[in-house]
């Protein structure tokens, strides 16, 4: 990724001490949340679970609703599901921040019907900034369609 991340003066954000456990469910934003909200009927309802380390995991269902053309999801409706799962990883840390860039690669399309695993993890903080990484493969894939990442900005 050739994005400018100060990986020389990148601090450690830890887990905090009120974060789930690896594998267990996260804190849904609220039930509209398009994102992770369960009662949204437009939204992607996403099931979000702590990762290992300070991060964050789900599985995307590419179904027809998210379809664009030629039987492949929008790749905007990625970028949505990437953003929602860093800042389920960010959450992990308890810190309040805001989301301020979220930049994606797309390498392959997504088919309508693909399972879509993405992943999260914070991979530490510069100043007031905290860095994310998150990756998104077709389920039992080979190649990513999707690479990203998301800084958010702590609140003073
Ligand atoms: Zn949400």
């Amino acid at each position: 990724m050739d994005w400018p991340i100060p990986f020389d003066e990148l601090v450690a954000v830890l887990r905090s001490a009120g974060a789930p456990a690896s594998g267990q469910a996260t804190v849904r934003h609220s039930s509209m949340c398009y994102g992770c909200g369960e009662a949204n009927p437009d939204g992607l309802r996403l099931d979000i679970y702590a990762g290992e380390g300070v991060g964050a995991c789900t599985t995307l269902s590419a179904d027809w609703r998210l379809a664009g053309d030629e039987n492949f999801i929008r790749p905007g409706i990625l970028a949505a599901a990437v953003h929602e799962v860093a800042d389920h990883a960010l959450q992990q840390t308890g810190l309040l921040a805001s989301v301020v860039n979220v930049k994606v690669d797309f390498p392959e399309p997504v088919p309508v019907g693909a399972l879509v695993r993405i992943g999260a993890r914070v991979i530490g903080a510069f100043r007031n900034r905290v860095y994310v990484d998150v990756t998104a493969n077709i389920l039992d894939g080979d190649k990513p369609v999707g690479s990203a990442l998301a800084i958010f900005e702590c609140e003073a």
